[in-house]
């Protein structure tokens, strides 16, 4: 097989239940051969509350690492089900993910990034945004 080394790129939490079902979602929604993984617990937390500008640096640093030497073409920013880093509801997690959407999209604007959710059965679905 030769790899044409196309990458995306993930803005994930860390819980081990997310990373094959996300990773999986991606390389087939953006048809790319191999997936970025950013993680922090509940980043879409993170990336809303702005409460920590380090964690906030570290995340960009890691998703510049990404576009500039992978040439990624694509962005997910992921909520999930019982998530440790963000114990809110679903309802706040949408709003999070929607909002981190945005966010990144004023940085980024030249590249595709969605939203996507992932429920109780670990499965994979976009937000709308
Ligand atoms: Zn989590």
């Amino acid at each position: 097989m030769i790899y044409k080394n196309k990458f995306c790129t993930v803005i994930n939490c860390i819980d081990g239940r997310v990373q094959l079902p996300v990773i999986n979602f991606l390389k087939n929604y953006f048809d790319a051969e191999f997936v970025d993984s950013i993680t922090e617990p509940g980043p879409i937390k993170i990336m809303t509350e702005r409460k920590s500008k380090l964690k906030l640096e570290s995340i960009y640093n890691k998703i510049n690492i990404s576009l500039d030497k992978h040439n990624s073409v694509g962005m997910g920013v992921v909520g999930h089900f019982n998530c440790a880093g963000n114990p809110v509801s679903k309802d706040k997690q949408i709003e999070q993910i929607k909002k981190s959407v945005l966010i990144l999209k004023k940085t980024y604007p030249n590249i595709n990034i969605i939203g996507l959710w992932v429920n109780r059965k670990w499965e994979v679905s976009r937000v709308n945004t």
